[in-house]
């Protein structure tokens, strides 16, 4: 038996940590950074005595993110004491959710190749606070930061939908993308504002009954998922096919190694003995409170891009570039209103410009595209400039340039630089008639029927004026001056 023989079957679990100023319980801030063990106090550390107290916006971006993923939305919610005894938790247990999560039974749909799209369920998302940090990576004995305990995370929770890595990918983009558009989470893997946990197993094709899963954790990319799940697969194809049993257990991704090997079994034989947390109360959820949630609802990716596709005549590959990030969305957006003529060909000229220099720019500098000394007004004065013959589209890429480096505006650059195009015909007559008076030999190849040279003549035009012909021009009156 081969490969194809099985089909993989994966559920994802992601954690999201979210984006409030405090903590879930107390007023710690969960500055990321801060000095290890200085963003703590009494009720995260859990001594004795002390009162959790429900932070409000944990939940108000939970229900964001529930209403985001189709979920319904609970009517009444509890906390649970999940509880396990491990360096970086002093509390020795966790405060998360078990039974009535605030949201249930949602689901995404992914975009696979060709434009089919598969619907994936959410089983669950449920609101937790994060455990503290062990750094076993130094020459001294293990150290614990605490700062992380009590940082507001929501674990969202798939069925087993999944039937590749690929698949795990694409989903796992969509989350990012859609917890950076609501704003309640940074997406940084590497960070570990969002964690991925991979459960696998595999089956023979038209079984029905699931194989036993293992659990992979510790991937700090998506395309780490991605191996993660490749490699774990062909591992539980090749135990079956030797006749082997896949064991119920978890494994730690060596990104290094591109291998996963499983955790010290001790560490994974939990039985958390959740139970109702008496310190806090049961939430109850109104319809009032749902609303306003709503309310706040930004346009999700999905809309925007096919809002993009239909509002600016742009290309499917532009407007899913241009969505990817909302920032980006947001960018292109504000140029186009501030665009003079607001025209199609004038969308996809701005389109081009974010796709190629200014995404370059971001990706060779690590930069936010807020953080480009190129604004949105640089960028719309300077189409403007181009459409209206200003200034040539190569002129353009110079002014860009000088842009990303000074800030200053087109029109500043422009007449200190003296770089207006040159559009005057009589002008650029006389240049090319010179030029071909220069260069008989490439005339009579032209006019012998090499009329590719026309090439080599607008270069030479262009270096007489130093690049700044209008090129139309300068194309209208070779042809006229070449064919006579
Ligand atoms: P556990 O009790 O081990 O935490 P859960 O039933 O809570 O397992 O599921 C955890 C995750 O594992 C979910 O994302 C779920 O979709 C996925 N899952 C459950 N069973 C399987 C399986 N047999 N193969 C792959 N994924 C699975
Ligand atoms: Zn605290
Ligand atoms: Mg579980």
């Amino acid at each position: 038996m081969s490969l194809e023989n099985y089909e993989p079957v994966i559920g994802l679990e992601v954690h999201a940590q979210l984006l409030t100023k405090t903590k879930a319980f107390c007023s710690c801030p969960t500055t990321f950074g801060s000095t290890p063990n200085s963003n703590v106090c009494t009720i995260c550390l859990g001594m004795p005595g002390v009162l959790p107290v429900l932070n409000k916006q944990v939940v108000d971006f939970a229900i964001l993110m529930g209403l985001a993923t189709n979920c319904k939305i609970s009517n009444r919610f509890v906390f649970a004491r999940k509880n396990y005894f491990y360096p970086d938790l002093p509390k020795g247990y966790q405060i998360s959710q078990y039974e009535n999560p605030i949201c249930e039974n949602g689901y995404l749909d992914i975009e696979l190749e060709n434009g089919i799209s598969k619907r994936i369920g959410i089983t669950r998302i449920h609101m937790e606070e994060d455990a503290g940090k062990s750094i076993h990576d130094l020459d001294v004995d293990t150290l614990v930061d605490v700062n992380r305990c009590g940082v507001p995370l929501i674990e969202i929770v798939s069925d087993p939908d999944f039937c590749s890595s690929k698949e795990a990918f694409k989903y796992l983009t969509l989350i990012k993308q859609i917890v950076t558009y609501l704003g309640i989470c940074n997406g940084n893997m590497e960070e570990g504002s969002l964690r991925c946990d991979a459960n696998v197993s595999v089956r023979k094709k038209g079984e029905s009954k699931f194989g036993t899963k293992t659990e992979v954790k510790n991937m700090n990319s998506f395309r780490n998922v991605e191996r993660a799940l490749e490699f774990e697969i062909n591992r539980q194809i090749e135990l079956v096919e030797k006749g082997e049993k896949v064991i119920h257990q978890t494994l730690l991704w060596d990104a290094n190694k591109n291998i996963a090997l499983p955790m010290r079994s001790k560490e994974d034989a939990h039985d958390y003995r959740y139970f109702p947390d008496p310190d806090l109360v049961p939430v109850l959820v109104d319809e009032i409170w749902k609303n306003n949630i709503e309310k706040t609802m930004p346009e999700l990716p999905v809309a925007k891009l096919s809002r993009f596709i239909k509002d600016f005549s742009l290309p499917n590959y532009d407007a899913e570039i241009l969505t990817s990030e909302r920032e980006t969305a947001d960018y292109f957006e504000n140029s186009v209103n501030l665009l003079q003529d607001k025209n199609v060909e004038n969308y996809k000229l701005t389109s081009n410009w974010i796709m190629t220099d200014l995404l370059r720019v971001m990706k060779d500098e690590h930069v936010k595209i807020g953080e480009i000394k190129v604004t949105q007004k640089h960028l719309a004065e300077l189409i403007n400039n181009i459409s209206t013959g200003l200034i040539s589209g190569k002129i353009a890429k110079d002014i860009f340039t000088e842009m990303l480096q000074s800030g200053e505006m087109p029109k500043e650059i422009i007449s200190k630089k003296g770089l207006t195009q040159l559009s005057d015909e009589t002008e650029i007559e006389n240049i090319v008639v010179k030029i071909i008076e220069q260069n008989p030999d490439e005339t009579n190849r032209y006019r012998e029927g090499k009329v590719q040279l026309i090439g080599f003549f607008v270069g030479e035009v262009m270096k007489a004026t130093r690049g700044k012909a209008n090129p139309k021009i300068v194309n209208k009156i070779l042809e006229s001056k070449l064919n006579k």
